[in-house]
């Protein structure tokens, strides 16, 4: 038997207003129920907002050095439930147990990295152009916001938001991915033992339709924090600019690996195999496209192919298992109709294009990693986002001609280039159109501490960890203070 699990709202786990549910399983073996959720609707979001306007009347009056010591025991309940976490998100997200462990321990650092913000959350001071009277711009909790995460990194993404939201003083109602809410419920139960006060966050789970959506309309909420795809991302910006609302958006990747001639081809490799593969492909800044330059092309794509071909596919909680299922039966789908897509364009299937044959493997979502070579930039499979276990391989003849590819698509993410020539290291790094260039190194693999996201059709200018996300979860006053007991006018008297 499963568990029934409920949302939060004001500190009390209760019932959707809807009264209906829907179960999640294990994309491993869809015959393992995780759990039964609430299927919620509007009047659970309008019931968590009033829940979070009574949290952010509390929590905002908190200092902010205060709130941040609540995040470092978040950080240390994290840490001691790291493999228990690990396990279950594995579960309920099929992702290999090494990847979830990576997820929590980045959520982990983005917890203390956030706690020690509280002492620091700068601002800005400057000299006034008049005498006796000072400027300095103060940051202030911005109000209530909504969050809304995907499922791939079920509890590192929502920390990226949810840890610094709370620590600039904000309330937060957060709608999970469908396919991951026991992962959220267990980040949630986290921060209340670590002492959040009830009412700050409300955990609402559904479906992006009937959940999500009147989260973006709620007159209540100042803005929204979102991470998924580019189409669902453009409708919440657009809910959100009706009402002036911020948003921030992480969106879509069509991620490239370049390799040039003179790369460590050995580096290179494990670095493909690890970008493309890895989280099954399923990662926003997974590589989706290899560049390779003539001269290593024939050779690298063997070796490759033959790595691909030994990654050992299966629940990722057994031992010695590289990749896993994808996420339901629909993304399988989608990864089955791009392999048709790239046949019927002409680009040559090197690998994988099926289910795997294995009986074993045969209750879960899983599908063999792909590689197609031939493939031209104009190609389908070359510039639209697939989200699996699919390479796009590419031919280039230089630096010139590798970046022009990488640069020819509409998302600008994350991108690699793997060479032993500073000079067109540095050129990469100047004019890859993207948030994020690797060198000599796979295209995933971001750090807590570092500014994350995209140019183009990636985002819409927002940056995620690192010191900028604060400036989008707080509001900066300026404040002049005018000590010299007379009226001093700007701009006229100086
Ligand atoms: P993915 O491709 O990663 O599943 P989606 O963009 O479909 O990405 O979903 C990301 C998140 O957005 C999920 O929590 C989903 O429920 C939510 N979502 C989907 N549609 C909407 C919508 N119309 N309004 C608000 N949220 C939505």
């Amino acid at each position: 038997m499963s568990e029934t699990y409920r949302n939060l709202i004001g500190g009390k786990w209760v019932e959707s207003a809807t009264g209906t549910t829907f179960r999640n399983t294990n994309p491993a073996d869809t015959s393992d129920v995780v759990g039964t959720f609430a299927a919620s609707g509007p009047a659970d979001i309008d019931e968590a907002a009033v829940a979070a306007k009574a949290g952010f009347e509390e929590w905002s009056r908190i200092p902010a050095p205060v709130r941040g010591d609540v995040l470092k025991r978040a950080g240390d309940l994290l840490t001691e439930r790291k493999d228990e976490l690990a396990d279950g998100m594995t579960r309920e997200m099929g992702k290999p147990l090494v990847e979830t462990r990576g997820d929590v321990q980045e959520a982990i650092d983005t917890a203390y990295y956030a706690a020690s913000e509280g002492r620091r959350l700068f601002s800005y001071a400057a000299p006034s152009e008049l005498p006796q009277k000072m400027g300095v711009s103060i940051r202030r909790p911005a109000g209530i916001f909504g969050i809304i995460t995907p499922w791939n990194f079920p509890i590192a993404v929502p920390s990226w938001k949810i840890f610094p939201a709370l620590v600039c003083g904000d309330a937060v109602v957060w709608k999970p991915a469908e396919d991951t809410p026991w992962s959220a419920v267990k980040f949630v139960e986290i921060l209340l033992e670590a002492g959040l006060p009830e009412n700050v966050i409300q955990l609402v789970t559904g479906f992006g339709p009937e959940a999500g959506a009147p989260l973006t309309t709620h007159r209540w909420v100042t803005g929204i924090s979102f991470t998924g795809s580019t189409a669902v991302g453009c409708k919440i910006a657009a809910a959100c600019g009706e009402q002036a609302k911020l948003v921030s958006l992480e969106m879509g990747g069509k991620n490239a690996q370049l390799v040039l001639d003179d790369a460590d081809i050995e580096l290179a490799l494990e670095g493909v195999l690890w970008g493309a593969f890895g989280t099954t492909g399923q990662r926003c800044t997974a590589t989706s496209r290899l560049l390779l330059q003539t001269g290593i092309h024939d050779e690298f794509v063997d070796e490759l192919v033959q790595r691909a071909e030994a990654l050992v596919l299966g629940d990722g909680r057994k031992r010695g298992t590289d990749v896993g299922p994808l996420i339901n039966e629909e993304a399988r789908d989608k990864v089955a109709k791009y392999v048709r897509i790239g046949t019927d364009e002409g680009a040559n299937l090197r690998t994988g294009g099926e289910i795997p044959a294995d009986k074993r493997l045969a209750g879960g979502w899983f599908y063999r990693p792909t590689i197609f070579t031939g493939v031209e930039p104009a190609m389908r499979i070359a510039q639209e986002e697939i989200f699996g276990p699919l390479l796009s391989v590419l031919m280039v003849e230089n630096l010139d001609h590798g970046i022009e590819v990488m640069n020819d698509v509409r998302y600008g993410l994350s991108s690699s280039i793997y060479t032993q020539d500073v000079n067109a290291a540095f050129q990469a790094i100047d004019r890859v159109d993207a948030g994020i260039t690797y060198v000599n190194g796979p295209t995933i693999g971001a750090e807590a501490h570092y500014p994350f996201g995209g140019v183009k059709d990636t985002g819409n200018g927002h940056r995620e960890g690192g010191w900028p996300v604060y400036d989008f979860f707080s509001d900066l006053k300026t404040v002049y203070v005018d000590y010299s007991g007379r009226l001093q006018r700007t701009q006229i008297d100086t």
